[in-house]
């Protein structure tokens, strides 16, 4: 049973960037405003995240790395809120099979928090009480020790941390509203920095550098069908005068990360047309559809997406983005 759920766990799990998009998610799903992680030999010895959020109730320590306990730990008046991508209940579950996880957490108005330390699946021991402040921290240590193949897959250490970069430099342009901070273990300068109160302008160009931030222009498409608004676009996109090594799609569904082929290469291929000089753009896109139109299983790490209608959607972007290109260039 411990091999099956190792491997299980490799799947939801399946490098350190991927261990630290849960650990950030469920930082925001607990309201977090500001969010700090420190990361030692890319990610494989340690990420640690320090969050503000509501933090985790003492009674719910026990259960909280046993699979798909999303809903013993809380009630949702929605079910709705389930079928988004984030509560599936089996991120912490997974990595504390194929890692060490300690954590410390401290809910509002306690006198103190607690730390409890967990193994496939279990909490070890009791959790015991601690000094802390309101948040939760999260320390996952030696990932994939018992998984010699996989460890020895991560050879390249700064390309990993380079991953684990990109996710929160992702995140930190989506949720302007937060404070980020990622850095590596013993370093005091933060390779990620964001302020929560700054414009996305200015995040962007926090992370991505001046030149990216220069030429974006706003843009934004939606489509009504008789019972409300169905699907709604926002972003920012480079314009003509940007030019760049790569493109860059920050693409979040329903505020979750995520990537979709399909509009990418859409996208691109409008760039190319209008502006063959500009043809590696960057492109924030934030789409909120119903949960229920978007499908997460099309690829086992969840971030490939496909949704309904998803051809005339893809239209749809593709001709407010080939509009917008135009009237900025004239
Ligand atoms: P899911 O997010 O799908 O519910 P996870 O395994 O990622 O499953 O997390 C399990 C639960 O642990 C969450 O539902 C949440 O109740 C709690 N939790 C995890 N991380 C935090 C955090 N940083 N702050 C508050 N609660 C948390
Ligand atoms: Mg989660």
């Amino acid at each position: 049973e411990a091999v099956v759920n190792r491997i299980a766990a490799g799947e939801v799990i399946q490098r350190p960037a991927s261990a630290l998009k849960e650990l950030l998610e469920n930082s925001l799903d607990a309201g977090a405003t500001s969010i700090g992680i420190t990361v030692k030999d890319g990610g494989v010895k340690l990420i640690q995240i320090v969050d503000n959020g509501h933090g985790i109730r003492y009674e719910d320590l026990p259960l909280l790395c046993e699979r798909h306990t999303t809903s013993k730990l809380r009630e949702f008046e929605d079910l709705e809120t389930i079928s988004t991508l984030g509560f599936r209940g089996e991120a912490l579950a997974s990595i504390t099979f194929v890692a060490h996880l300690s954590v410390t957490t401290m809910t509002e108005g306690q006198a103190h928090g607690y730390k409890a330390t967990y193994k496939d699946g279990q909490m070890e021991g009791d959790a015991r009480p601690c000094a802390a402040v309101k948040g939760t921290q999260i320390t996952v240590e030696n990932l994939f020790y018992n998984v010699a193949a996989r460890r020895k897959a991560f050879k390249n250490l700064s390309e990993e941390y380079g991953r684990i970069l990109d996710v929160v430099s992702r995140y930190a342009v989506h949720k302007t509203g937060v404070s980020f901070s990622c850095k590596k273990h013993g370093d005091s300068r933060a390779d990620v920095h964001t302020v929560g109160s700054s414009s996305r302008t200015d995040t962007i160009r926090a992370v991505y550098g001046p030149g990216v931030a220069r030429e974006l222009i706003a843009i934004s498409a939606s489509e009504d069908d008789p019972s409300g608004t169905t699907f709604k676009m926002d972003g920012l996109i480079s314009s003509a005068n940007y030019s760049s090594k790569r493109s860059i799609m920050v693409l979040f569904i329903n505020d979750r990360l995520v990537e979709c082929g399909a509009l990418r290469k859409a996208i691109e291929l409008v760039y190319a047309t209008i502006l063959p000089k500009a043809s590696k753009p960057f492109i924030y896109m934030s789409i909120n559809l119903p949960p229920e139109h978007v499908d997460v299983n099309v690829h086992p790490t969840k971030r490939e997406v496909s949704f309904l209608n998803q051809e005339s959607l893809v239209d749809i972007i593709q001709q407010a983005v080939e509009a917008k290109l135009l009237e900025s260039n004239n």
